[in-house]
């Protein structure tokens, strides 16, 4: 069954069951159903035949969710923008998807499209009006949501979802979190706009499950943070490993703050051993499972559950067994495929791959491809990332490129450099992460100043960063800017990477 049926199906059968649990605010599914029914209705009576996408702006708020749904039940891709996003880059967003409606569930003024701010959505939800026929629901090959992340020209890239990509993901990530459960109570910690929340936000509502969000301020309060956690009865616990290892800073962090987990599934950056190891201590009832997956094919393409096996090998953890139907290939720098235990680019080819960037052919065409396996005709995807494949088992190893996870953000490093020349003072820059291990603890900017302009010190390094505020969200700041004269360069005359990245 198709999510959209699935829901509407809930929506009859446990009209009554909890769908969404805010820290204000909640809705049912019945609530969540008919309530995107009529705002598809009225979506579709204000739009027409235009079928451009609609940005849904706001946080963790029910409504945000309800207005997903109503968007792709009026035949619309939805892109969601969380209110960490500066002002400029949601214009910016706006303006590159043409959107003629911004439902904003949370105040944002702005002046590319007309928006429906939450009062008005809630009194078309909770309204009289009709509710949209299912014909003109999304069909499988229709785009289902664009999430936009960092682009390396200095502007996001949108990635665009089909209703076919998520529908295939879902009928693999509903069996990694087991059978339908009226029980299941799933941890929502991502904003909607990283691909990581699709795995809680539509497995949860694909198994008829509640979903559990946690907003950005109980996430910077340990106290709030853990008062939720007790009261939300949580089974299944989907998170980046940064925020386990944030609570875990904390031991009561344990089985008696969550005694009914079940699973904690992890995916979007590297799971430590020590970060495993602990989890199985304090809640020895629970599976940890590390998956692995770029938002260009649908989140996640592999699982394992973690052993203590693994765990004590003195070797990185694996990031999993490939999905069924998903061919994980390991390439070498011609295109060719290497042999077990070499290392490689991963090349994912599958049914949740992309079609590829919204509007954005040059890094479609760079990225996707199309080819034949298994006698069918499938879309694959060049990750950037490399790894090895070993016993029929993925293994991870870091970027070939400029990209870096810090904190459990996808960040191109050029995204912020391309954002900083934006600043008449500056003539080159380059930007590297600060290591502890193996782990990224910050993101230093080298800055090359133009000659004539004298360096005054922290006042502006204070200017710079609260300039580049305005188009990028907070973990993409660098934490610390520093002056040099010349900018170090390799034989082939790029910024020496290398040399910067021994002197932070
Ligand atoms: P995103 O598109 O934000 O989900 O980021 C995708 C990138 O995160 C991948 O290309 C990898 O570089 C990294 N990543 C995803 N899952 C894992 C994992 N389990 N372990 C290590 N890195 C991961």
């Amino acid at each position: 069954m198709y999510l959209l049926d699935r829901i509407e199906y809930l929506g009859e059968a446990k009209g009554s069951r909890l769908a969404v649990h805010s820290h204000n605010d909640c809705i049912t599914y019945k609530g969540l159903a008919k309530g995107s029914g009529r705002l598809a209705f009225w979506l579709d009576k204000q739009l027409g035949n235009d079928k451009t996408p609609v940005l849904v702006y706001g946080h963790k708020s029910p409504l945000m969710i309800l207005c997903f749904l109503a968007c792709v039940k009026s035949g619309r891709a939805y892109c969601p923008v969380d209110v960490s996003v500066p002002r400029s880059r949601v214009i910016e967003i706006a303006e590159a998807m043409e959107t003629k409606i911004i439902l904003a569930t949370e105040d944002i003024d702005m002046s590319s499209a007309p928006s429906v701010n939450a009062k008005e959505i809630y009194e078309i939800a909770y309204g009289t009006s009709e509710e949209i026929e299912r014909s003109k629901w999304v069909k499988p090959t229709d785009i289902f949501y664009i999430i936009y992340t960092s682009g390396s020209t200095g502007k996001p890239k949108g990635v665009q979802i089909t209703y076919h990509n998520l529908s295939n993901f879902l009928n693999w990530s509903s069996t990694v979190t087991g059978s339908p459960s009226d029980e299941a109570v799933f941890l929502n910690q991502a904003p909607f706009s990283f691909d990581l929340s699709v795995m809680d936000l539509y497995t949860c509502l694909y198994a008829g499950g509640m979903l559990w969000t946690v907003n950005r301020n109980m996430q910077r309060d340990m106290a709030s943070l853990f008062s939720s956690l007790r009261a939300s009865g949580i089974t299944t616990w989907v998170s980046t490993p940064s925020f386990a290892d944030l609570c875990l800073s904390d031991p009561a962090f344990c089985s008696k703050l969550m005694p009914d987990i079940e699973q904690f599934l992890f995916c979007g950056e590297t799971l430590k051993p020590g970060t495993a190891e602990t989890l199985m201590n304090r809640f020895p009832h629970a599976q940890v499972v590390n998956m692995y997956g770029p938002t260009e094919s649908t989140v996640a393409v592999t699982n394992i559950t973690i052993t203590d096996k693994m765990v004590t090998s003195g070797k990185p953890l694996p990031v999993g067994i490939p999905m069924p139907e998903a061919f994980i290939e390991i390439w070498d720098e011609n295109g060719k495929p290497v042999t077990e235990g070499t290392k490689g680019e991963i090349v994912i080819i599958c049914d949740s791959v992309s079609p590829g960037y919204f509007r954005n052919r040059v890094a479609t065409v760079k990225n996707f491809f199309t080819c034949s396996r298994s006698g069918r005709i499938c879309r694959g995807y060049h990750t950037g990332d490399e790894g090895y494949m070993e016993n029929g088992i993925l293994y991870y190893c870091g970027r070939i490129d400029l990209q870096v996870k810090l904190h459990g953000y996808r960040i191109e490093v050029e995204d912020i450099e391309n954002n900083l020349l934006k600043e008449d003072d500056i003539l080159a820059t380059a930007v590297v992460p600060k290591l502890k291990g193996d782990v990224i603890k910050c993101l230093v900017a080298f800055i090359v100043k133009n000659s004539n302009s004298a360096n005054e010190g922290y006042e502006e390094i204070k200017q710079i960063k609260s300039n580049l505020k305005k188009h990028l969200p907070e973990y993409m700041i660098p934490k610390k800017l520093v002056f040099i004269n010349e900018m170090p360069i390799t034989n082939n005359g790029k910024a020496d990477r290398k040399k910067l990245r021994e002197m932070v």
